[in-house]
């Protein structure tokens, strides 16, 4: 089953302004190893890396320096179609959605399912993810049509697709109501307890505390502390 090393990662961004020439460090000297079936909250205040931290683990970016391995082997490596490798390891979901607007929910899903190499698997597992996420009759809809907590539900659905061992979540709960919060949390929960990994960036700190998971805190693109069965803000 699938670990993820971070060693000695840094990534840096070129200015907005493109007279500005100098580059910005966006994460600096990450060395983080996640075994599978880790629980573990990111967080840290807008700004801290979170983000950047979660798109290098998943591949979708590659560091300026150090490497991201999985399970021992650098995902700079994965190229062409050693990809489906890293679609099928990786169930994101992003602050932007992936989710196509002119497409119905179904046709969605199933997009996410060939491209991890599902093919004509893909709509029996687009119709389970959507009953795991607790909207089995949403397929025909366009996403334009769905409640913002059933967008997400349906953007996990479609990370879940192919069974992945890992999960990314980069604000999944964000401007969320309570109950939806706390159905999505149940849901990760039982994931968890089946053995996906979850890595979730999050602001939702009452649900970090009450969950008592591994909490890595970010501030400044740096690794300020790694606690497990942390709560939000300890620093050790
Ligand atoms: P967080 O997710 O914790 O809010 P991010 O990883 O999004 O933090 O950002 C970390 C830093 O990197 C910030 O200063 C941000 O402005 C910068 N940054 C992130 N992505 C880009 C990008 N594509 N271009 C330029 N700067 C970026």
């Amino acid at each position: 089953m699938p670990v993820v090393r971070l060693e000695d990662v840094t990534k840096l961004y070129k200015s907005e302004d493109k007279k500005d020439k100098r580059k910005y460090i966006a994460v600096q000297e990450l060395n983080v190893s996640i075994e599978q079936g880790e629980f573990v909250f990111l967080i840290g205040s807008s700004g801290a890396g979170k983000s950047t931290m979660l798109k290098l683990m998943s591949g979708e970016i590659t560091p300026d320096k150090g490497a991201v391995l999985l399970d021992d082997v650098n995902i700079a490596r994965f190229f062409g179609p050693w990809k489906v490798r890293l679609a099928r390891t990786f169930g994101v979901v992003s602050q932007q959605t992936m989710l196509i607007r002119k497409r119905t929910i179904m046709e969605n899903l199933m997009m996410a399912g060939r491209a991890s190499g599902m093919g004509r698997k893909s709509q029996a597992a687009a119709e389970k993810a959507l009953g795991l996420v607790g909207l089995p009759n949403v397929g025909g809809c366009y996403p334009a049509q769905l409640s913002i907590g059933e967008v997400r539900r349906v953007e996990l659905a479609r990370a879940l697709i192919s069974s992945p061992p890992i999960l990314i979540l980069d604000e999944l709960t964000a401007n969320l109501d309570d109950d939806t919060i706390w159905d999505i949390f149940h849901l990760l929960s039982e994931l968890n307890n089946r053995g996906t990994t979850i890595v979730m960036a999050t602001h939702a700190s009452q649900y970090v505390n009450i969950m008592r998971r591994r909490v890595i805190t970010l501030v400044d693109g740096k690794v300020a502390g790694d606690v497990r069965n942390g709560k939000y803000g300890d620093i050790v």
